[in-house]
Parts: structure tokens; sequence; C-alpha cells
């Protein structure tokens, strides 16, 4: 008797849902085909690698943590997943000083930072999978026996069993809105949060900082960031390396601002908060869309499943804001396609 066919599933998005959805069906036998429109993976845990032109024509790289600057692990499942990251040597544990308006915390509770870089975890976890990135998926096709999955016209998958999708609502809706039109709508009504973000080199302040982290109560700036203060990033002599994330209701008021307008009241928000006149190397701004799912995000089932259609969904909207909420709604989406043996979508496919 030959051995039944592996189930072949096609994981949009390279984020921490779908690499964790991505691996656990891996481990579960089927056959894994990740998609990720970026150069890299990891989504929002997120590297930038740039360079700038010092006074003397000299190029100096740099790289900023310059999405979530870090995660806090509260299930005690998830707190198994990280420790044993640790143990791999892929996070660090990160308890900085954080500064309120001038009153110092020197004992936050832990957070985690992957090590090297922030897309570390994601790429450890999506090891050996066959993968396409800079791949945008704009459309999913239905054929019978299965799906394909195409971009600016074009096929570029082969016809697999199961789809998950690993991306923000807003971008999933428009794939789902033909196959899941209530999901589609269920996505939309989804309130992503934005966030603006500076990268700044500036000469080390002649006084170093007593914080690690500061989150000002007022003006533009939410959260400022040592950026190479934190573990496993290399401090560079004379230098201070800065990540300002904006508030979210003020990036949201000037989210079509000019990014030269944004820059200079990110800066302005650093100089502020360091209080000593800096020294500026370089200084570029990002615009987080889909920064942040609603803080009331997640849904009974962590996730959407039609075993029928072998379609599924995850990600931080659906499994609770945040890189737990996300972990958790990858791990939640294997486990209902696990559940559903091969064959099952292929007959509703022939349909
Ligand atoms: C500035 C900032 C600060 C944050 N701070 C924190 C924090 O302190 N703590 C915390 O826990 N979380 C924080 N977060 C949120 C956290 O990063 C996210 O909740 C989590 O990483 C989401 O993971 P995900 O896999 O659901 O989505 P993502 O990481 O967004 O992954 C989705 C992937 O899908 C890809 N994609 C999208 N559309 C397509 C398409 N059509 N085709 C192919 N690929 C596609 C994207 O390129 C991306 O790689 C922060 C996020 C940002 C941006």
């Amino acid at each position: 008797m030959s051995p039944a066919p592996r189930p072949s599933v096609a994981v949009v998005g390279a984020g921490i849902a779908g690499a964790t959805c991505a691996r656990a069906l891996a481990d579960a036998g089927f056959a894994v085909q990740v998609f990720d429109k970026s150069r890299g993976v990891g989504g929002r845990l997120a590297t930038r690698r740039t360079e700038w032109t010092g006074a003397d024509g000299s190029a100096t790289p740099a790289r900023f943590d310059h999405g979530a600057p870090a995660f806090e692990a509260r299930s005690e499942a998830f707190v198994r997943v990280v420790e044993a990251a640790e143990r791999d040597g892929l996070l660090a544990r990160w308890s900085p000083s954080v500064d309120r308006d001038g009153r110092l915390d020197t004992d936050p509770a832990a957070q985690w930072v992957p090590t090297p870089d922030m897309p570390t975890l994601c790429r450890s976890l999506l090891a050996g999978l066959p993968m396409q990135t800079g791949c945008t998926v704009d459309a999913l096709r239905r054929e019978p026996g299965g799906w394909v999955l195409e971009s600016a016209g074009v096929a570029v998958s082969p016809r697999v069993d199961r789809v998950v999708l690993a991306i923000p609502p807003p971008q999933a809706a428009v794939l789902l809105a033909p196959h899941r039109p209530d999901w589609a709508e269920r996505a939309r009504a989804v309130a992503m949060v934005p966030c603006w973000t500076l990268m700044a080199v500036t000469d080390a302040p002649a006084t170093p900082p007593a914080w690690d982290l500061a989150e000002p109560s007022t003006g533009p700036a939410g959260l400022i960031v040592r950026s190479d203060a934190r573990p496993g990033r290399t401090r560079v002599p004379g230098r201070a390396h800065w990540v300002v994330h904006a508030r979210h209701a003020w990036s949201r008021a000037h989210l079509e601002d000019p990014p030269a307008d944004v820059q200079a009241r990110l800066r302005d928000a650093l100089a502020q908060q360091v209080g000593q006149p800096l020294a500026w190397h370089h200084a570029s701004v990002h615009r987080w869309r889909y920064a942040h799912a609603p803080a009331d995000a997640a849904g009974p089932d962590l996730c959407e499943w039609d075993p029928d259609a072998g379609l599924g969904a995850c990600g931080d909207a659906l499994g609770g804001a945040g890189v737990e909420g996300a972990w958790r709604s990858g791990r939640a989406l294997a486990a209902r396609l696990v559940e559903h043996p091969l064959g099952h979508g292929r007959e509703a496919g022939r349909a």
C-alpha cells in the first residue's frame, strides 16, 4: 500500500503567526510553502539595516529594531516557548530601566528580545521550509482539488490543499472577499493602530541617560528606546542609536503628514527627553500603517478556519494584540488544520 500523500499548505505571511503555524504544520507532516511580500521574514519583528554618510563622506552601517522593540510572555505555554528559545540563544531577557516623566522604574516586568536581530525567531522557526520572499500574494484561485496563489495575475504556487493567511486584516480582507465575504467584512472592521517611528544616530550624550526606555506622558513620542542599550546589540563608542515610536493617537492624527514634518517632531521629542544638546548624524522615519491590533482583538477561536474550503486565517488581530497573541493564533490555526485529515478540502474543492 502506498503511503498517504502529505497534505500541502501555502502559508502567506512570515511574521510570528505565520512562522509558528508553518513550523507546527511541517512538524505534523504537512508539505509547507511560505510566501512573504517583504525581502526577509519576521513581519513586525523587524530590524532595519541602513548606512549613514559622515562629514568626511565615509559610510557607516547602522541597525535599528524599528518594529516591536520587545515582547512579554504571560501564559505558561508561551513562557515555555520563550525559555526554550533563550536556551537556544535566540532570545535574551531584557529588564530595561524605564523613565516615566522623570520617575525611574528599575524593576519593570521582564521582556524578551530576539538576538542578534528581531527576525531571528521567525527565521529559526522557518528554517528548512521552502519560501518565496518578495512575493505579494494578491489573489487566491480556488480550483477543483485545491488552491493556487497568484501575484499580479501569475500563479506563484502549485496547487495546494490548504491556504493559511497570516497577514494583517486589511490585507487579508482583499484575498478573502471572493471566498469568505463574511470573514473579509470582519477583517475590514478591525481598526488597526498605526505608528510613526523615528530611527536616529547622534553623538553619545555627554551624560549617558539613566534610562534604557522612556515613556513620556505628553508630546508626540510614546516610547523612546536607546537602541544600542538592548541585549545583543553593539554599542559604537561615541555614538548613540535611538528608536522613537510615536504615540498611537498622534500617529493616527498625523498619518498622512509629510515624513519630513514627522521626523522633525519626533527629533524634538527625543532631544527634549534626553535634555542635552544632540549632534545628529542620521534620522529617518518609517510609517507602520498596521502596527498594533486593537487591545480587545481576539476571536473566541483565536483564528478563522473553514475545513470545507481548506482556508484559514491567523494573526494578532485574531489571537490577541502583540507578539504573544499572534503566536497563540498561529498555533491555534495549525491545530485546526491537523484535526482535519487530507481530502476534506480537496473533495469540497471539486464540488
Ligand atoms: C512599532 C511597533 C511596536 C510594537 N510593540 C510591541 C510590543 O511592545 N509588544 C508586543 O507584543 N507587540 C508589539 N508590536 C506588535 C507585534 O509586532 C505584532 O503584534 C506581531 O508581530 C504581529 O505578528 P503577525 O505574524 O500577526 O503579523 P506580521 O508580523 O505583520 O506578519 C505579517 C507578514 O505578512 C506579510 N504580508 C502582508 N501582506 C502580504 C501579502 N499580500 N502577500 C505576502 N505577504 C504579505 C508581511 O510582509 C509580514 O511579513 C509592535 C509592532 C510595531 C509595528
